[in-house]
């Protein structure tokens, strides 16, 4: 038979006790101001850095104020800003929804819904591309994912919502060229000698693209002839 465990009384750990004759204050001196500061000086002192920002500002070369939007700050080249959706020579999609990007990021954020491409040479497009800007952390492991150099960030850091559901930004708008200058473009991997690998290769597979879709025309047209 199993003897009932012997409950042991806890002792609550020893607490430091205010010793009566310690030198605990117990009167408090108010602060006394010094001579400049009961005549404010080290306020003036405040003033004239003030008074000569104004001065530069309205008089020097240098001004610190920059007059958005009509003015913008110059960013790098690798700024990752508003996502763009790349598309086509035809202006389709680039993106084959393989859901990498989504895979990768780390504030699932990004939504795709799939759907079979009606060209047989590619295999999906998606459906319902959206990204959660509010989520976004503006990181870029979705353009380091991408196989397909589908998704790219912009320079253009523009975004005021006034409701929740402006700030999910869909497809169509993805594939706004927001700033399609190549210099201005914002992040993406850059890699010269890849790139003009990739340009030769997605070249070569429009081409056999192509190829296939004019044969498939020619049957068409000769199966139509010989009715
Ligand atoms: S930038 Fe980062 S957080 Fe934003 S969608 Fe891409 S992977 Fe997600
Ligand atoms: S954007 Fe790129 S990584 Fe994302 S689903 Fe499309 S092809 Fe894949």
């Amino acid at each position: 038979m199993t003897q009932p465990i012997a409950q042991t009384a806890q002792t609550p750990p020893s607490r430091p006790v205010l010793r009566p004759d310690a030198p605990y204050p117990n009167t408090v001196k108010p602060y006394k101001p010094g001579f400049a500061e009961r005549l404010y000086l080290p306020l003036l002192g405040g003033l004239m850095v003030t008074a000569r920002h104004f001065l530069r500002n309205l008089f020097g070369k240098k001004m610190y104020t920059i007059e958005y939007p009509e003015e913008r700050r110059a960013y790098s080249h690798r700024f990752r800003g508003h996502h763009i959706l790349t598309t086509r020579p035809d202006g389709s999609v680039r993106c084959v929804a393989c859901f990498l990007c989504a895979q990768n990021c780390p504030a699932e954020c990004i939504h795709i819904e799939a759907a079979e491409h009606p060209d047989v040479n590619i295999e999906k497009y998606p459906v319902v591309y959206e990204i959660d800007m509010l989520r976004c952390v503006f990181c870029g492991y979705c353009v380091d994912a991408c196989p397909e150099e589908a998704i790219i960030m912009s320079n253009n850091y523009d975004m005021a919502y006034f409701t929740r559901e402006q700030s999910i930004v869909g497809k169509n708008d993805l594939m706004k060229p927001y700033t399609f200058d190549e210099n201005l473009l914002g992040y993406r991997p850059l890699f010269p000698e890849e790139d003009v690998q990739r340009a030769k290769m997605r070249r070569d597979a429009f081409n056999l693209v192509e190829a296939a879709r004019q044969a498939q025309e020619r049957e068409t047209a000769k199966a139509a002839a010989g009715r």
